[in-house]
């Protein structure tokens, strides 16, 4: 029988089951796709918006509500969560301070915050004020460099320093021929050291004032081209995340994924769980759905780390009832009516609908444990709209992380 069963490929499942492998456990994991991470920028964030704009995150989630995943781990376990993340993948991937925000600039020119983020970005760190040389590629859309330019100059540091910008661009298609080329193409092509030093001659070429080069999140498939690079340039160079799929958050979701396998975790990909059996009030096994029909996954534990409504883990029926789609468990609300406005910046709080937990991660109706050996994390939790705070990355690894400690210390 095999130890613990994780269920889900995201940030939070992939963490728990890291956590649980390096503790000994045998662990299967089983997942339907592959999660929001190499969609999202490559960064951890653990609040960035309360709604203001927060300097220090873990200041800001010893400050939560009652009813947020946060409040029930504190400040320290969060931070520990995310160090351990962070020292887990090394320098090569991710850098920073819990304590404190970087400020990054977006492919819009904003300015955003984010806890962790890739050595290749936190050039542009934004806090004491800086001035960047901001160059765009003319074959790839998604990093509109005059619009970036002009936005950061109209930003303020947080700490009031001068922000100062200018635009360029180069014309350098990565493959002759390919008319509408993505990111991705970008990187493979940056990663080949021939196209980089091209790459990097067309860019200091082009390039005007500025501390720091700002180029689009396209540097390299794996780490380590932002550092040639910037030696080549004769300057510090920072990348920008571009719209899903980004490259910055598939580099670093292949490194978590790669982690995971050598670490022996045994991998389903592609394999939604249907349901479930139970011994009692103990979930027995998940039912998974194979190409030979349904298959029973028995283990002692279970982590249940499937996302909120964007994967499919929390659905809304024609008649506005919401459940949560494998094991049925007790959800805040049980109707979406009028839990969507018509503004589309408005706060919409069907997003903070979800699992409501007891302080071990276990979902709960009332005070009541539902399955004693389920252990949930990440997006299915209840309380936050974290698209809003910018705090779905924090929650997921540090209710991953509680997960794997409660079942390693045997929490029943
Ligand atoms: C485009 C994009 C941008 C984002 N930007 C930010 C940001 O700026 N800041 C931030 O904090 N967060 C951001 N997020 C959100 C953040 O990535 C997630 O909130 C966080 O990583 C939660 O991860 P998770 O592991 O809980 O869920 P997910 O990443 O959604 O993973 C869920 C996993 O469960 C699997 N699954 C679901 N149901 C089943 C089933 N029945 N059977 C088997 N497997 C199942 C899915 O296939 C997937 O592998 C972004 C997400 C996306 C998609």
């Amino acid at each position: 029988m095999r130890d613990v069963v994780v269920i889900g490929a995201g940030l939070a499942g992939l963490t728990a089951a890291l956590r649980l492998a390096r503790a000994g456990r045998s662990v299967t994991l089983v997942a339907r796709g592959v999660g929001g991470l190499s969609l999202a920028q490559g960064t951890i964030d653990i609040l960035g918006y309360t709604p203001e704009r927060v300097l220090r995150p873990l200041d800001a989630v010893a400050a939560v509500p009652p009813e947020h995943p946060y409040a029930g781990l504190g400040p320290d376990a969060v931070a520990a969560a995310v160090t351990w993340l962070r020292d887990e993948l090394g320098s090569e991937l991710l850098v920073g301070d819990p304590a404190v925000n970087l400020h990054l600039p977006t492919a819009l020119g904003a300015l955003r915050p984010t806890a962790l983020a890739q050595p290749s970005m936190v050039a542009a760190d934004a806090r004491g004020g800086l001035t960047y040389a901001v160059v765009g590629v003319r074959q790839l859309k998604d990093f509109p460099a005059d619009l970036v330019a002009g936005n950061l100059a109209r930003s303020t540091a947080p700490d009031g320093g001068p922000l100062g910008a200018t635009a360029a661009w180069v014309d350098l298609p990565a493959r002759p021929g390919e008319a509408d080329p993505s990111g991705l193409t970008y990187a493979r092509s940056l990663d080949d050291a021939a196209f980089a030093d091209r790459f990097a001659v067309a860019v200091r070429d082009a390039a005007g004032a500025g501390d720091v080069v700002l180029l689009p999140g396209v540097l390299g498939v794996r780490p380590g081209a932002g550092r040639r690079l910037a030696e080549l340039i004769g300057r510090p160079v920072a990348e920008v995340p571009l719209l899903p799929p980004s490259v910055p958050g598939l580099r670093l979701a292949d490194a978590l994924r790669a982690r995971v396998a050598a670490a022996g975790v045994r991998i389903l990909l592609g394999s939604a769980v249907t349901g479930f059996t139970a011994d009692g009030d103990r979930v027995a096994t998940v039912t998974v759905a194979a190409a030979g029909g349904p298959r029973a996954l028995a283990a002692s534990d279970f982590v249940y780390a499937p996302g909120g409504f964007e994967s499919g883990a929390l659905a809304v029926d024609s008649r506005g009832a919401i459940a949560e789609t494998v094991f049925g468990l007790p959800l805040t609300a049980a109707d979406a009516a009028g839990l969507v406005g018509p503004r589309y910046w408005a706060p919409h709080p069907l997003f903070e609908v979800g699992v409501r937990t007891d302080a071990a991660g276990r979902p709960v109706a009332g005070d009541k444990v539902v399955h004693p050996n389920l252990y949930v994390a990440g997006g299915i939790l209840a309380g936050p709209e974290p698209w809003r705070e910018k705090s779905g990355d924090g929650i997921a690894v540090a209710t991953a992380v509680r997960a794997a400690a409660m079942i390693e210390g045997g929490a029943r």
